[in-house]
């Protein structure tokens, strides 16, 4: 009886499937269609030096040097990815990698100031003083070995460590733009995924298909908008649409790597842009969710405003050539909620110090799920938020303490944002600015007690109450 039923099963999850075959032939054609057209547009095509803008004195000389000693070794090197990318738009790269046939050992054996580094991945670093010249061996990810490519339930790729060709490289990169190699042999552009003309058009532009490009590694879709705002490129409906189904993906993601990712994304010179994007995205919400929580509640138009007025600050100081903190951002997206939390431990009792302290305290604990800040930022932001209590102590020596103190900057920058966007006293905060300038004599009078107990003692005396 049991194995009748097993085999009905059997014949109806056949019958099932040539149904579906059969009720599904545009889909199929559909497929067929796109395959043949991505071939078509999947064709190798080789930019020679007249065809492209990409001229060696934009190169750091460490990474001429190290594709040139690779190449009179013998070996196949290429600049490839984000270098090649920005060079052909005239912008500084923040880094050069290198892609070649070597394998890490013979890399290592060519450079005498070379260290392999990665588990998963063995890469090669030449050292230069301060640079590093990242250089990785061809990989592929499609050799079919069981157990060179290992991939998570939920599709995440765990691990593809097989060398390869350059034609199998290609593969693995992400989108058609950061997979153009320059040649160093004959100075060309090598492009086998068409990556040149959506870089002309200005489009992002995932290689292979989306759904399981994001599955296999769900920080692409951040990297997606980082590389939009950056580029001013418009991202391909295709590469797009996924996104709002699998932001959620992004939480099987170590913290401390979405930590790295927030940064870059932050701390680009375009903030506020990348802020409004993620949160059009859904992306937001799963590196800040108590920010994105705080967001939906906004109150006259405070925290949006106090977090967009933060980024727009931060990205005028990269602008001016500034220096900017992690820290002050961390704590202004943070803010609303430690304030929150605050107010709620004091509405049952709790003194405002000590209530601030635990709020922050378990703002910050929850923060670390999603980010793994590190403890020394996490230090700073606690100290942001527990001095901004400290700035209505305007008598005595506790202003010329609070002045004192090492985060005291960062904090009155702090304090100015709330004052500008509704969630401080405009006038403590320019008192803050005036006791900043002014003479030890005038602080001293912006310090003493008021007055006013002496003058409501000389009334009553008058009045001879
Ligand atoms: P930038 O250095 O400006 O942030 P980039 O594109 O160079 O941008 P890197 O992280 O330096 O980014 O990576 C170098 C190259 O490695 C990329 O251009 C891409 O080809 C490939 N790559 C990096 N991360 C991924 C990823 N998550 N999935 C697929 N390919 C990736
Ligand atoms: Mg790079």
């Amino acid at each position: 009886m049991k194995s009748r039923i097993q085999i009905d099963s059997k014949k109806v999850t056949i019958i099932l499937k040539i149904f579906k075959k059969m009720f599904r032939p545009t889909d199929m054609a559909d497929k067929k269609q796109r395959v043949k057209e991505d071939r078509k547009d999947r064709q190798l095509r080789v930019y020679s030096r007249s065809e492209h803008n990409i001229s060696r004195t934009q190169i750091s000389e460490n990474a001429l040097k190290v594709l040139y000693r690779l190449k009179k070794s013998g070996y196949e090197a290429y600049l490839v990815g984000g270098c090649v990318r920005d060079l052909l738009l005239g912008l500084e790269p923040k880094d050069f990698d290198v892609a070649t046939d070597a394998s890490p050992e013979q890399v290592r054996k060519t450079f005498r100031n070379c260290r392999l580094i990665g588990r998963r991945f063995r890469l090669a670093h030449v050292h230069f003083g301060r640079e590093i010249i990242e250089v990785a061996t061809f990989r592929s990810s499609e050799d079919g070995d069981k157990d060179s490519q290992r991939v998570h339930d939920d599709g995440r790729l765990l691990r593809d460590n097989v060398f390869g060709t350059i034609e199998d490289d290609v593969w693995r990169r992400d989108f058609t733009v950061n997979a153009l190699y320059y040649n160093i042999r004959d100075f060309s552009v090598i492009d086998y995924m068409n990556g040149m003309a959506d870089h002309s058009a200005g489009v992002l532009k995932l290689i292979g298909d989306p759904v399981t490009r994001y599955r296999e590694d769900p920080v692409r879709m951040l990297r997606a908008i980082r590389f939009s705002v950056k580029l001013g490129f418009s991202i391909d409906p295709l590469t797009e649409k996924p996104i709002f189904e699998l932001a959620h993906l992004l939480q099987g993601i170590p913290a401390a790597r979405l930590y790295d990712e927030a940064l870059k994304l932050f701390m680009s010179g375009k903030a506020l842009q990348t802020f409004e994007m993620l949160r059009h995205y859904g992306l937001f919400v799963i590196l800040f969710p108590q920010s994105d929580h705080c967001l939906d509640f906004e109150d006259h138009d405070f925290p949006r405003l106090f977090i967009a007025r933060a980024l727009e600050n931060s990205d005028a100081r990269i602008a001016e050539g500034k220096n900017i903190t992690p820290y002050f951002l961390l704590s202004a997206f943070l803010w609303e909620s430690v304030q929150g939390l605050a107010k709620e431990k004091m509405g049952q009792g709790d003194d405002e110090s000590f209530a601030y302290q635990n709020a922050a305290s378990e703002v910050l604990s929850k923060q670390v799920k999603s980010l793994s800040i590190p403890k020394r930022i996490t230090q700073s932001m606690r100290e942001v938020w527990l001095l901004q209590l400290r700035f209505n102590k305007r008598i005595g020596v506790r202003p010329h303490r609070l002045l004192a103190h090492p985060r005291f900057r960062a904090a009155y920058d702090f304090l100015l944002l709330r004052a500008e966007t509704g969630g401080a006293e405009m006038e403590l905060a320019e008192w803050w600015t005036r006791f900043q300038v002014e003479s030890e004599a005038e602080q001293k009078k912006m310090t003493r007690p008021p007055r006013k107990n002496k003058k409501f003692k000389k009334k009553i005396k008058d009045n001879n109450v």
